[in-house]
C-alpha cells in the first residue's frame, strides 16, 4: 500500500501551487486563490476515476466513514454489520455515531461473507459496512443484493483503484470511503474521500463534514444549516497532493500486479500452498499477496523460516489492529466516554464481541499469510523471498 514510494516532483509542483497563492483553505478567499482549487478539482477527478457522481474529501478514512454514517442518519442502538476481519477504523465510526457494531463472519476472499448480511439482520440493523481488505474485492454484488432496501457503505480504504467486473469499488453501495493515510495506495499524509451517486447523500455529507455549511455563495458567515456537524475538512495542500498521487495511481497498481504476479507463481509451485479468492483478478490493485497454508501449526511453521531469511509475512491471526480476535478494547466494551457510551445503547441485547465469536473466520485466519507488495521492488528483493519459500517448503 506504498503511495509514499513515488512522492516526487509532481507532488511538489502541486504544493507549490497552493503555496504561491497562500490560500491553504478549500473554501472562501475567491480573489486571493486566483482560481486555484485542489480539494474541489481532487474530488472532481476522484468522481471520474471511480465512475461515481459525487466526491467528498475529508480529513482522513475514519472521517469518511463517520461522515457516511452521518448523511444516512445512522443514530443510537442502530446495528451496522461489519466483518471481524478489518482495521479497527470501520467499527469505531459506528461506535462514534453512538451505533452498535454488530461482527459478522469473512469467507475465503478475506472480506465479508454475503451470506452473513441476511443472518446477521435483525430489526435494528440500518447499514452493513463491507471492507475490500488487503486490495482485493469483496464479493460486493451479493452483499448488495443480499442487503436489499439496507444501505450499504463500502469501506474501499484499502482497495483504492480497485474494480470488480469493470465497475469502480466504492460505487456499488450507498456510499463508498476511501483512506489516503500514510500506508495506503494513494496517500495525501492523512485524508479520505466519500463517493456517491445519490446527490442527497453528497448534500449531508457535505453539511456534515463543515459544521452544517451549506456552501451557497453567500459568504460563511450567512450560510444556511440543516443540522449542527463537525469538522472533517480537507486542506488544499492535501488536495493538491491527491491530484498527483491520483495520476499516478493507473502505474502504482501495474507495477504491484507485476510483482504480486512474479511471486504468486513461485508460491503457487510450491505444495499446499493455495491462494486467497479473488471475485475478479482483473480489478486487483494487488497491494498485497494472501496465502494459505494448511493448518496453523503450518502457518506458523513457515512464516519462522521465512522470518529467519527476513522474508516474514504478516500473520493476521495475531494481529491486535486489524481482527477481533485480539481487539480487547471492544471484547471488554471500553470506551473513554462516561456511563458507557455508546454500548448501553445496545440495551441489553448480547453483543458479540467475544475472541471465539467469529470461528469460520478464525479457521480461514489461522491459516493466513501475507505479504506486502511494494511498487519498488528490486531483484534482490524477489531472490530473498522466493528462496525463504524454498527453504520453507521443507515443513510442508
Ligand atoms: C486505513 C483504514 C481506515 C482508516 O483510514 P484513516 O485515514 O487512517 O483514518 C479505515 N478502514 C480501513 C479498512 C483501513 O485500512
Amino acid at each position: 500500500m506504498p503511495g509514499f514510494e513515488v512522492i516526487g516532483e509532481e507532488e511538489k509542483k502541486e504544493v507549490l501551487e497552493v503555496f504561491e497563492t497562500g490560500v491553504l483553505f478549500r473554501y472562501e478567499f475567491g480573489d486571493q486563490r486566483r482560481g486555484v482549487y485542489k480539494v474541489r478539482q481532487f474530488e472532481e477527478a476522484f468522481a471520474r476515476y471511480c465512475g461515481a457522481a459525487e466526491a467528498l474529501a475529508v480529513s482522513s478514512g475514519t472521517a469518511a466513514l463517520k461522515v457516511a454514517l452521518a448523511a444516512l442518519g445512522l443514530g443510537p442502538g442502530d446495528e451496522v454489520i461489519v466483518p471481524g476481519f478489518t482495521f479497527v477504523a470501520t467499527w469505531e465510526a459506528v461506535l462514534d455515531a453512538g451505533g452498535v457494531p454488530v461482527l459478522a463472519e469473512v469467507d475465503e476472499t478475506l472480506n465479508l461473507d454475503p451470506a452473513e448480511v441476511r443472518d446477521r439482520r435483525t430489526p435494528k440493523t440500518r447499514a452493513v459496512i463491507p471492507v475490500h481488505m488487503l486490495g482485493s474485492m469483496a464479493r460486493i454484488d451479493e452483499i448488495v443484493e443480499a442487503a436489499g432496501d439496507l444501505p450499504v457503505i463500502e469501506d474501499t480504504a484499502q482497495a483504492c483503484g480497485g474494480t470488480f467486473k469493470g465497475r469502480g469499488l466504492g460505487t456499488f453501495g450507498a456510499l463508498g470511503t476511501f483512506s489516503f493515510d500514510s500506508v495506503k495506495t494513494l496517500t495525501t499524509g492523512e485524508g479520505g474521500m466519500v463517493v456517491t451517486n445519490d446527490k442527497t447523500l453528497w448534500t449531508r455529507a457535505s453539511e456534515y463534514h463543515d459544521h452544517g455549511h451549506d456552501h451557497r455563495p453567500v459568504g460563511r458567515g450567512n450560510e444556511g444549516r440543516s443540522f449542527f456537524g463537525f469538522n472533517y475538512r480537507m486542506m488544499e495542500l492535501q488536495g493538491a497532493l491527491g491530484l498527483a498521487q491520483l495520476g499516478k495511481l493507473p502505474m502504482m497498481i501495474e507495477r504491484q500486479r507485476a510483482n504480486k504476479a512474479r511471486l504468486r507463481n513461485h508460491l503457487a509451485g510450491l505444495p499446499g500452498v493455495t491462494f486467497r479468492q479473488v471475485p475478479d483478478p482483473d480489478g486487483d490493485t494487488a497491494t498485497f499477496l494472501a496465502f494459505f497454508l494448511p493448518d496453523e501449526e503450518k502457518a506458523r511453521a513457515f512464516n519462522a523460516v521465512l522470518a529467519e531469511q527476513k522474508a516474514g509475512a504478516v500473520y493476521f491471526y495475531d494481529n491486535t489492529w486489524h481482527y477481533h480476535r485480539r481487539w480487547e478494547q471492544l471484547h471488554e466494551k471500553r470506551t473513554p466516554f462516561g456511563r458507557g457510551w455508546p454500548f448501553e445503547q445496545a440495551d441489553g441485547r448480547r453483543l458479540n464481541y467475544a475472541p471465539d465469536d467469529l470461528p469460520r473466520t478464525a479457521a480461514i485466519m489461522s491459516r493466513l499469510l501475507v505479504w506486502p507488495i511494494n511498487i519498488n521492488m528490486s531483484e534482490a528483493d524477489f531472490e530473498r523471498l522466493m528462496s525463504a519459500t524454498d527453504l520453507a517448503a521443507r515443513v510442508l
